[in-house]
């Protein structure tokens, strides 16, 4: 072995002087640095590399290259081949991977231990951690149940121990999961809960690990994922998740815990709002149909309004077409768009899909509809006013 690895046997050891064995530009520019000895964990086993630094220099991230050693990918000057240099492991993510894989072990092993349900797969993500268990039919109660015993391991602290055996040794053994190595293998044993082969770092004693919290879970491929979070992770979530909630309830003047309450009673208080609003509507469409028909020349209603959308343009159309011998040009302009909507009763003349073509030619835009009913529009709002004249007396001329 090139390189010494200093964490499987001391996941909190993060100071340490090595020999440079090798020094190779590999990364766009950065430094591939290989040292005879190291405590930098490189990315693998669903645990994300740690970062530091190498004679002050940056350690962006470590690369696992088998037999040739750990790669330290460094940002800066990098030291010379036989210097002896000394690495600092960012301790705050190295404790943060610490709470979330050894996290994991337990929680898996929690799913275990209940549902009989192994985990297939795990990864320690940016803010928070899948694992993907064999869990039949997963509900929230389930999930929460090994959550609690997970969380109860935790806080009797128990101690967690690195066992180095061989394959005869290990055939003897009850773990977790079968390794996926051969030779030699590393367990890491949680006293009287756990026994899995595993290369990551991880806590001396569970207590280190804080706690657990589920965020959500789902069912994916055959499988549940399950996306957690421990630790400091679990403290940075909850004060996410408290924070949102006292926002949400801040907006209905409440305390945080009868914001949902209040939150479903003004969805349904919003529902019947709508549904009024629409009756009221058609008795304002009614109303305005019975003045506008006042203005009526040989039964043809003329209006241009301002900012009226076609909604509602549409409404009191239907309103004038009840009215017999009725016929509706109606108007509305923006800053940018001019909106018609044409209409008649049954027993009024004209086509109005036509008279709605002809119009939005005038406007530089399009429409269309039926006899009865037709709607359109275009951009040249200032030819508005002078288009509805034109169909208007178009009508009129039959
Ligand atoms: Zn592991």
């Amino acid at each position: 072995m090139v390189t010494e690895r200093l964490y499987y046997s001391d996941s909190h050891l993060i100071e340490f002087e090595a020999r440079v064995v090798d020094v190779t530009d590999r990364v766009s520019g950065w430094t591939a640095v290989v040292l005879d000895r190291t405590a930098f964990y490189p990315t693998g086993g669903g645990q994300p590399s740690d970062t530091g630094t190498l004679n002050g220099s940056r350690v962006v991230e470590c690369i696992d290259d088998g037999d040739n050693g750990v790669l330290h990918v460094v940002q800066g000057a990098a030291p010379v081949r036989e210097a002896v240099v000394r690495g600092r492991v960012d301790w705050a993510r190295r404790l943060d991977h610490i709470q979330q894989h050894t996290g994991q072990h337990i929680l898996s092993q929690a799913f275990v231990r209940l549902f009989n349900a192994p985990t297939k797969s795990f990864r320690v993500m940016d803010a928070s951690c899948e694992i993907d268990v064999e869990l039949n039919n997963p509900t929230t109660e389930i999930v929460e149940r090994g959550v609690e015993l997970a969380n109860n391991v935790i806080w009797e602290d128990r101690q967690i121990t690195i066992l180095n055996v061989t394959p005869d040794q290990a055939a003897e053994l009850r773990l977790r999961k079968e390794p996926v190595r051969e030779g030699e293998l590393r367990l890491i044993e949680i006293e009287g809960f756990d026994l899995t082969p595993c290369g990551g770092t991880h806590a001396y004693r569970t207590g280190e690990v804080g706690m657990i919290a589920v965020r959500t879970w789902e069912r994916a491929k055959g499988l549940t994922r399950i996306e957690f979070v421990a630790g400091m992770r679990a403290l940075a979530d909850y004060r996410k998740a408290n924070k949102s909630a006292r926002e949400m309830a801040a907006l209905f003047s409440t305390g945080r815990d009868d914001a949902p309450q209040l939150a479903a009673q003004m969805v349904e208080e919003n529902k019947e709002l709508h549904r009024r609003v629409r009756v009221l509507e058609e008795v304002a469409a009614g109303v305005e149909a019975e003045k506008l028909l006042a203005t009526a020349e040989a039964g043809i209603v003329v209006q241009v309004f301002d900012g009226r959308d076609a909604e509602s343009l549409k409404k009191l159309a239907h309103a004038l077409m009840t009215k017999p011998g009725t016929v509706a040009l109606l108007g509305s302009r923006d800053k940018d768009t001019a909106r018609l909507v044409f209409a008649r009763s049954s027993d009024a003349p004209g086509d109005m899909s036509v008279l709605m073509r002809e119009a939005c030619t005038m406007l530089d835009g399009r429409g269309g509809g039926k006899p009865e009913m037709a709607q359109g529009g275009g951009k040249r709002v200032e030819q508005l006013e002078e288009t509805m004249r034109l169909m208007k007396q178009k009508l009129l001329e039959g």
